[in-house]
């Protein structure tokens, strides 16, 4: 079988698994780092590598303007493009189409769109993003959906889900009508629940998306786009009892520590978001007591690394002063060390929860994690 996915252990709602692609295993719960166009910002593969990084994202709406999606399969496909020879996973575009294009029309055919890089006119459908995805060549490709605010109401939120299942169908039937590229391994498609904070609709769109097909594995989408917490935990609730236990569940975009180990304990298997490299390209670090901003003036004289527990090339090698002056300075080493930091944090966060969950505490574990992360609320940055 190409890909599988087998649960090992499980302790509550959280679930410690193998999901398994033609590019090798993915152990869950995991945190895959995000390479929106190819490349997760300012760290090489080798760096992924060393970081326990096991799966990693890139985009498909970003790709399609630049380079170009046609130019990366006719140069071998993503994996030999960025030289990531493990699982990749390609975002369908929906959401950045939503986010960051200009002057978009959404019809049922689909969305048109101004790139927000040069302005020009493009128009995404499902069958458009289908062939997209199937260029790139990723292990695993999303569904086309239409994305909304998360705190849209409940009229919008059923006319966007439901939209987007009958997009599903048109992807599903897309694949099947596009003729193979040779030598590429298969692809798994992961449809997207959404449904807003509206537990109904979630519960409606897992039925109807359930009811279409037996599907490698599950996006939840919709999340983490300015909804309150409380709602966010609400919803992976009621979606994960609706959900079919034994596949895979995706939370799209989610990637602070806090969200995480919420996640995990509400039965999410796959993160991915730009904060860890995003937040490290700002000076600002994840440590196991809560977040740190290195340009605070208190570590000028800092020969201690960010953190003594982690052993990433930052904190093996560097202490907080001369992090410190590499910002102060805009030296590009500090963007690259700061990036490396936290993409190894939020790996290894995974990689505790999974032991916790194997060992059977996750609870305490959760709950002690959450204490020491809150307690120093005065670092925060
Ligand atoms: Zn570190």
């Amino acid at each position: 079988m190409t890909f599988s996915f087998a649960i090992e252990n499980t302790d509550g709602r959280a679930r410690r698994g193998v999901f398994t692609t033609p590019h090798g295993a993915v152990e869950t719960p995991m945190f895959m780092p995000v390479g929106t166009l190819a490349t997760v910002k300012a760290l090489d593969p080798d760096d992924l590598t060393a970081a326990g990084a096991q799966m990693i994202l890139a985009n498909a709406y970003h790709l399609h303007l630049r380079p170009g999606d046609d130019l990366v399969r006719d140069l071998g496909g993503l994996h030999r493009f960025m030289h990531w020879d493990r699982p990749i996973l390609t975002d369908s575009g929906g959401f950045q189409v939503f986010s960051l294009a200009t002057l978009r029309t959404v019809s049922e055919d689909g969305v048109e769109f101004r790139s927000h890089v040069d302005g020009s006119l493009h128009v995404f459908t499902p069958e458009s993003v289908m062939a997209i995805e199937q260029n790139l060549g990723a292990d695993v490709i999303m569904q086309f959906d239409h994305v909304i605010p998360g705190q849209s109401d409940e009229t919008a939120a059923r006319d966007a889900s439901e939209r987007s299942i009958r997009w599903l169908a048109r992807c599903v039937s897309a694949r099947e009508a596009l003729p193979p590229i040779d030598g590429r391994p298969p692809q798994a498609l992961f449809p997207i629940v959404q449904g807003g904070i509206h537990e109904h609709l979630r519960v409606e769109a897992v039925r109807a998306i359930a009811g279409m097909g037996d599907w490698v594995g599950f996006g939840i989408g919709g999340l983490s786009v300015g909804e309150a917490k409380p709602d966010m935990y609400r919803i992976l609730e009621s979606v994960d009892d609706a959900l079919p236990a034994n596949r895979p569940r995706y939370l799209m975009g989610v990637g602070f520590p806090e969200d995480l180990v919420e996640g995990v304990a509400r039965g999410v298997d796959l993160f991915d978001c730009v904060a860890p490299t995003r937040m490290g390209r700002n000076g600002t670090v994840f440590t196991p007591d809560g977040r740190v901003n290195i340009k605070r003036a208190e570590f000028r004289r800092s020969d201690a690394p960010i953190d003594p527990s982690c052993n990433c090339g930052a904190c093996a090698r560097f202490s907080r002063a001369y992090l410190r002056h590499l910002f102060v300075t805009d030296e590009i080493l500090g963007l690259r060390l700061l990036s490396l930091h936290n993409v190894h944090f939020l790996v290894r966060l995974m990689r505790g929860a999974r032991e916790a969950i194997r060992a059977g505490t996750f609870a305490s574990w959760r709950r002690d994690w959450t204490e020491r992360y809150h307690s120093r609320t005065s670092t925060t940055a």
